[in-house]
């Protein structure tokens, strides 16, 4: 069994009057040293699926009504909160998007990563003072002896979201979600962190989930990769399997919009029209009204996920006949 197997996950959100399902039949894996890439539009589902696995879902609002989220062999869903909450931070933890609402404006950075430790780990103040030092020198923070006192506000953007993959870090987890890690930032400095990430991941053989809307990103970071597209997971492989071989038109529209810098098009290829709202019921492939190669089929029935080659999934009826 992975370190994380993700079985058959169906998430649902309060509407108006009934649940509305918003992560459908979800299904992935990861192990120790591997980096799983899950990449999709906003609103596909991605963010809300990493939530589920942290536990961190608000239960009168979003609800998880079927599937097994299995950590090291133990199913998540099955444990207690306190069971939750001792794991989370500790054997598992996460980077969100923005580091600068994630940090305390009003406490030292140093305080902050002491904090997170004193959650999972009995130490003197020497020692929690100490691990929160080499945890900056990590992270490579520059001047880590002196900007252990700064607040968030004295540190670069790119600097922030060292110190949030320190605070991550600083239990040595299994497994560690970064959730659109680097969108805040620029290209450089997000090359840089991810390249951290890596390296950080190379060292200790963490298991990473990197959620993404930039398939760049994907391609650059991930062994494996897994596409959502309202709620599913409409195509998934390992990341060199996937761009040698593209199946779903999907996943074609997201790589056809990464500009090419060697090319001189003035408009980049968008994907026409948007992610369908909660609201809005479709029947058959939730992506039937964006889709050009779409058939009578594709809004009547919804396409089973077919297995092609070894860990190649697609859901799509026309998989392997489409000129993508
Ligand atoms: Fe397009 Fe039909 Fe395939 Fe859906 S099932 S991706 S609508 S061709």
């Amino acid at each position: 069994m992975a370190l994380l197997e993700v079985e058959n996950l169906e998430i649902a959100v309060a509407g108006q009057s009934e649940w509305l399902p918003v992560v459908e039949d979800c299904s992935f894996s990861v192990d120790n040293n591997q980096t799983l890439g899950i990449v999709g539009e906003s609103g596909c589902g991605k963010s809300l699926t990493a939530m589920a696995i942290m536990g961190l879902l608000e239960q009168s609002q979003v609800n998880i009504t079927n599937g097994k989220i299995w950590l090291d062999g133990e199913n998540l869903l099955d444990m207690s909160a306190g069971d939750r909450r001792r794991i989370m931070g500790d054997t598992m933890s996460m980077i969100f998007q923005e580091p600068m609402t994630s940090l305390n404006p009003v406490y030292r950075i140093g305080d902050q990563i002491v904090e997170a430790l004193r959650q999972h780990r009995k130490m003197t103040s020497a020692e929690y003072r100490t691990r929160a030092l080499q945890l900056l020198e990590m992270v490579n923070i520059p001047d880590f002896q002196q900007r252990i006192n700064s607040y968030p506000h004295q540190l670069s953007g790119g600097q922030r979201q060292r110190v949030m993959i320190a605070m991550a870090l600083s239990c040595d987890p299994k497994l560690l979600i970064a959730d659109e890690p680097t969108t805040a930032l620029d290209v450089t400095v997000q090359n840089e962190v991810l390249e951290l990430m890596l390296d950080l991941q190379r060292r200790t053989g963490t298991a990473i989930i990197l959620i993404s809307h930039d398939m760049g990103v994907i391609a650059q970071t991930c062994d494996e990769v897994a596409v959502m597209y309202r709620g599913r997971i409409i195509e998934s492989s390992t990341t060199a399997g996937l761009f040698a071989n593209v199946l779903h038109p999907y996943t074609r529209g997201l790589l056809n919009s990464i500009p090419a810098i060697d090319s001189e098009t003035e408009w980049l290829d968008a994907i026409p029209g948007r992610v369908p709202m909660l609201e809005e019921k479709l029947s058959g492939c939730a992506f039937h009204p964006r889709c050009s190669y779409s058939q009578p089929k594709c809004a009547d029935t919804l396409p089973a996920a077919l297995s092609i080659g070894e860990s190649h999934l697609v859901r799509c009826h026309f998989a392997g006949e489409l000129e993508l």
